[in-house]
């Protein structure tokens, strides 16, 4: 077994391609969904007809004590908890001039007050053990700036500027806390922007086409396998060249 791991925001997208490949390759994985419990019991489905393990458990990770409560329920159903991977994340974009105050704060406190709930309450335990890795899910728009985006790419550099900092308070227990930054993914989340929008994106992407979430996964698989042990406090980019 290659271990047990909690990731947030597994019902569907690059969350759900984590669970599913995490899963495939030996781990027990457990992880919450918001409000799709639909997709999450069709994913379970899916990974046990495989042999695979995974549970699936509601949490609102904005909120401290629910995120503390999927910990918990998360520990006593695999056993303990090895890794993390902070993934659930939401957008509201806008440009500033005509965003509301509901738009900056769903996006804050989502993508970095979730990260921040989640990691605050298990990364004491993983230095109990002197074991762990943390995966945080950013965003190339953490990297550079996107017209549309000024809630999600302050988040997203925020997320950045967290992992680097646990990662230099968290090395020397050996735990490594690391980013993966993907570019433009086919999930829902992009999915939602006009065709002519989409078009425009692959234009620009040196590879001329969106990301898989599989591949976003692949990446994260690796970063909680033991070849990746002295890897901590990096950002892996996967955006088909975009950032270059
Ligand atoms: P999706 O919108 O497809 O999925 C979002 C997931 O997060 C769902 O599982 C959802 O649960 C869960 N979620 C949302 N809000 C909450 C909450 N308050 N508490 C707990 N869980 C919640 O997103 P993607 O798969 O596209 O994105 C996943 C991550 O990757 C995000 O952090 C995103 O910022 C990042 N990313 C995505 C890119 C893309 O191009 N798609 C590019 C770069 C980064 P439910 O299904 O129940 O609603």
């Amino acid at each position: 077994m290659a271990g047990k791991v909690l990731v947030t925001g597994g019902s569907r997208g690059i969350g759900a391609s984590i669970v599913e490949t995490l899963a495939k390759e030996g781990f027990e994985v457990a992880f919450n969904y918001h409000s799709r419990k639909e997709s999450a019991d069709q994913l379970i489905e899916k990974i046990e007809a495989t042999g695979g393990k995974a549970y699936a458990f509601q949490a609102d990770i904005t909120d401290f004590s629910a995120a503390g409560e999927f910990i918990n329920q998360a520990k006593e159903t695999l056993g303990g908890i090895d890794a993390l991977v902070n993934n659930a994340g939401i957008t509201r974009d806008k440009s500033l001039f005509i965003m509301g105050e509901q738009d900056w704060n769903d996006v804050i406190t989502t993508n970095l007050n979730g990260y921040f709930n989640v990691t605050r309450q298990l990364i004491a335990y993983f230095y109990k053990n002197k074991n762990g890795k943390v995966v945080n899910i950013t965003s190339v728009s953490g990297l550079v700036g996107i017209a549309g985006q000024t809630n999600y790419c302050a988040s997203k550099a925020g997320i950045i500027g967290f992992t680097r900092a646990l990662a230099k308070e968290s090395a020397k227990l050996g735990i490594t806390v690391n980013c993966v930054a993907p570019g433009y993914i086919d999930t829902e989340m992009t999915s939602a922007m006009p065709e002519k929008h989409i078009e425009e994106i692959k234009k620009m992407i040196p590879m001329k086409r969106m990301g898989k979430a599989e591949e976003v996964a692949d990446l994260v698989a690796f970063l909680l396998s033991p070849k990746a042990a002295y890897i901590t406090g990096q950002v892996l980019t996967i955006d088909g060249g975009m950032t270059a």
